[in-house]
């Protein structure tokens, strides 16, 4: 394509429309003047507002921006010991002992944008561009299906190549490959902002969670990090999402890339973000929160120069406020991080992680890591079966479950489970049931031995006994060769 066909198409991709219906008087809802202010007004909290806090999360209520405020301003190591606990809890009563698993594929990584912590910026010169054909897409799926995975998050850079008539070929190719008894049964997309119309085809198309990450919610930051490209316009983008579910895309994803401006500002901004889709779609908010680090990339000299990057200590911390905040909302802990940051801030209430990753395009089936394709630099190649291994011993059982999904239980339907904490007869057992799957087909015996008495575990945890009885039927099925059972 000519450059001048790029330039072209850049300007027709932002709809200016689809931005103004949904600021409220001129303005968006990241609303500077009050985070700052809840910040500043939330200094030293007293110990007894933050277990009354604590206890509002407990309650799976949402949390409003000064009381998440004060959590953030938290400066007693004791109440954080509290807080961490109550995020597990948090997360027990909700989601179970369970990780919801995936795999991160990366489709194309050619961009018009300049987003300056990105290996993938137009200008970087060093990145090997490329582009998947179908064909090479059916085989990197067919890898991925070998080693058991279920869910996929398909990831793209901006690119009239690779725009939303690629995006739903190589969705419906993905959901098409079939490897034996094995196949993707969800397919989540991660890629740049796109008009109502674009999402409306993704959502015909069967595309579950969309994601869009805000990056920074800090205005001028926003603008000094995004200096060209289609990208540049914070505001397409803070509404993407929006748009995602007024085009009937209800479950959708929220993130920022923690590290180019305040952890505290972007934790409130996640916050705003959250409450604006609430009331905006009938209660309904994001399906998951990410909360990715910058990671080091090829030449790209700011990953390790943001005067914002964030240390363990201080990750694990905004990740327990996040969950404390949002209490009944999905929360994706990506490989960015290393075995053992995951291991312990897993603990603090996450419930999805992709495993097994590689993010070099083409990559799974080359099994190279081909770093000059990649984004960025993963801080976790532990393999599926080793990651699914090191939860097992951490007594967490990993769930590939897609029937939410494929029941229909989306969006406002989903919400409403999660929030009356009514996931564990349907979740568990469908976790349950992925996983026998998983440890029959794919897992390698010392994983079998570490991971098998999770099922006996879990199913007798089951609170219902009618659903235990039809449970403990469908595993007998799934042993005698049946699959894809579920409630
Ligand atoms: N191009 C699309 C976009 O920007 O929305 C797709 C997303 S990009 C391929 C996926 C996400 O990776 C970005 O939204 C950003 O948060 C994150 N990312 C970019 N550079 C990164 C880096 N150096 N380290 C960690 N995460 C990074
Ligand atoms: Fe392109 Fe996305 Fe990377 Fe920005 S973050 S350069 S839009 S791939």
């Amino acid at each position: 394509m000519s450059n001048q066909a790029v330039l072209e198409w850049m300007e027709r991709v932002v709809k200016p429309e689809q931005i103004e219906k949904y600021l409220e008087q001129g303005k968006d809802f990241v609303d500077e003047e009050l985070i700052r202010q809840s910040l500043n007004t939330a200094i030293n909290p007293e110990k007894s507002l933050l277990r009354d806090i604590m206890s509002k999360s407990l309650d799976l209520q949402r949390l409003d921006p000064d009381e998440t405020a004060a959590l953030l301003n938290c400066t007693d190591e004791e109440i954080w010991e509290e807080m961490y606990q109550t995020g597990y809890q948090i997360k027990e009563k909700v989601y179970g002992r369970r990780i919801v698993t995936f795999a991160p594929l990366y489709v194309s990584n050619h961009c018009v944008n300049s987003c300056v912590y990105c290996g993938f910026r137009k200008d970087n010169t060093e990145t090997m561009r490329k582009q998947l054909s179908l064909e090479e897409l059916g085989k990197e799926v067919e890898s991925l299906v070998q080693k058991g995975h279920k869910r996929l998050i398909m990831v793209y850079g901006e690119h009239p190549d690779s725009d939303v008539h690629y995006i739903a070929d190589t969705l419906t190719k993905a959901y098409q490959t079939k490897v034996g008894h094995g196949e993707i049964r969800r397919v989540n997309v991660n890629a740049a902002p796109m008009s109502i119309e674009d999402l409306e085809i993704l959502r015909d198309i069967g595309i579950g969670t969309f994601q869009v990450f805000q990056e920074t919610y800090h205005h001028d930051t926003y603008r000094r990090l995004h200096p060209r490209g289609i990208k540049a316009n914070y505001l397409w983008r803070l509404y993407a999402l929006h748009r995602a579910m007024d085009a009937g895309v209800d479950d959708v994803g929220i993130g920022a890339l923690f590290g180019l401006y305040d952890w505290k500002f972007e934790v409130m901004g996640l916050l705003l973000h959250t409450i604006d889709l609430e009331k905006r779609f009938n209660g309904v908010g994001p399906h998951t929160i990410s909360f990715p680090r910058i990671e080091p990339a090829l030449n790209t000299p700011f990953t390790r120069h943001s005067p914002y990057l964030v240390d363990d200590a201080t990750f694990k911390k905004l990740v327990t406020v996040i969950r404390l905040s949002v209490p009944y909302t999905g929360m994706i802990l990506t490989a960015r991080e290393r075995p053992e940051v995951r291991n312990e801030v897993i603990k603090t209430g996450c419930t999805q992680i992709d495993a097994g990753s590689n993010i070099g395009v083409g990559s799974y089936q080359e099994e190279t890591m081909n770093y000059d394709r990649q984004q960025f630099i993963l801080g976790d190649n532990r393999s599926l079966d080793e990651a699914i291994r090191d939860m097992a011993k951490m007594g967490f059982i990993t769930s590939f479950c897609t029937a939410d999904y494929r029941c229909g239980r989306t969006g406002e339907c989903f919400m409403g489970i999660a929030k009356s904490g009514k996931i564990h007869n349907l979740c568990m057992p469908n976790a349950i049931l992925t996983f026998k799957e998983y440890l029959l087909d794919y897992a390698s015996e010392a994983t079998k031995d570490a991971a098998s008495y999770l099922i006996n575990q879990e199913l007798a945890a089951l609170p219902n006994p009618a659903i235990q009885d039809k449970v403990k039927g469908m595993l007998v099925r799934i042993e005698a060769g049946e699959r894809d059972l579920f409630l």
